[in-house]
């Protein structure tokens, strides 16, 4: 199934993104975790994929797994950068093989030791070229991108960021999924931008629920997303207890989540990072609102 058309269904919907092993012999387990996920019946659930190769062999095999076997509909994420024009052919090829209808489509985050050189000799620089080539491969693929409510760290300010968004969604983006953020007020404001400038495509807002102290630090190392104060009591106070930790930052994400609906937003998607019993417990605490 498409996910535009699950976004088109205009009632709340919830979905989880996992992540694939990192190496062979973590495969069983991360396939254990991510089916776990899948048997809750999430709206939809995404898979993603390592920058330059790692953890990227994985994702259509997870993906097509969660489909197959549990009837979830998926969302594979694909990086292009420093990609060759044939890797990124072989697996347009491969998602179209595997029966893959949803690719989320990405530039991937840039290498840390490339050189100029390195870069002017790479096919894709951004991920509109990526949606491009998927355009043009004939794939008929419901295609999604990245946003940034805070702006992506290489843009310089939010008008160019929107501007290059802009681009990325007339290449062909059917809709965009939010990197984190602990404010739905960046989020609001995000939203009244990006409609100004004439983006009309569904935005799904990307929720991390933070359950320990650690993930807090790699999400602002990650992504450098503003922390409200009163998230970061909460870590003060509880950072060392990981049970009342893990509670509280699933408590912190559900009631984000209740005030993003509240304010009409119809699909909400998790980084559940592979950890069903925090799925099941956001799902669990919503499940009037989103009929489950
Ligand atoms: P782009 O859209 O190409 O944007 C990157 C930067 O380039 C921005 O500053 C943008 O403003 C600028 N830009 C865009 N177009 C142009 C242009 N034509 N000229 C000049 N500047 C331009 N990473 C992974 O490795 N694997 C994943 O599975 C993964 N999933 C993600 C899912 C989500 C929802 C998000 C938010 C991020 C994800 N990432 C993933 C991280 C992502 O790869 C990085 O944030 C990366 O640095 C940017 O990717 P992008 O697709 O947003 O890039």
């Amino acid at each position: 199934m498409k996910i535009s058309e699950i976004l088109n269904q205009k009632k709340p919907s919830l979905s989880f993104e996992v992540f694939p092993p990192k190496t062979t012999t973590a495969f069983d387990s991360v396939k254990a975790a991510t089916e776990k996920i899948a048997e809750l019946h999430p709206s939809f659930m995404s898979v993603t994929y390592g920058a330059g190769g790692g953890t990227s062999r994985y994702t259509i095999e997870i993906a097509k797994n969660i489909d197959k076997a549990h009837g979830v509909p998926t969302l594979a994420h694909l990086t292009c950068v420093s990609s060759t024009k044939d890797t990124v052919l072989d697996m347009i090829s491969r998602l179209r093989d595997a029966g893959i209808e949803n690719v989320m489509a990405l530039r991937g985050d840039i290498p840390a030791d490339v050189s100029g050189a390195d870069k002017s000799l790479w096919t894709y620089h951004h991920a509109t070229d990526l949606i491009r080539e998927i355009k043009n491969s004939g794939a008929d693929f419901c295609i999604g991108g990245a946003c940034y409510p805070e702006i992506h760290p290489e843009s310089s300010n939010q008008a160019e960021d929107i501007k290059y968004l802009c681009a990325k969604v007339e290449a062909g983006c059917d809709f965009l999924t939010t990197q984190m953020f602990f404010d739905n007020n960046l989020l609001y404001n995000f939203l009244y931008k990006i409609r100004e400038a004439g983006i009309t495509v569904p935005i799904i807002p990307g929720i991390m629920p933070i359950t320990n102290a650690n993930q807090l630090e790699r999400a602002i190392k990650l992504s450098g997303c503003f922390i409200p104060q009163r998230f970061k009591s909460l870590v003060d106070r509880f950072g060392s207890d990981p049970l009342a930790m893990q509670e509280a930052g699933i408590i912190y994400a559900t009631d984000q989540i209740i005030d993003l609906y509240a304010n009409g937003i119809t699909n909400v998607h998790v980084y559940s990072m592979n950890k069903p019993e925090v799925a099941e417990k956001i799902q669990s605490n919503l499940s009037y609102i989103i009929g489950k």
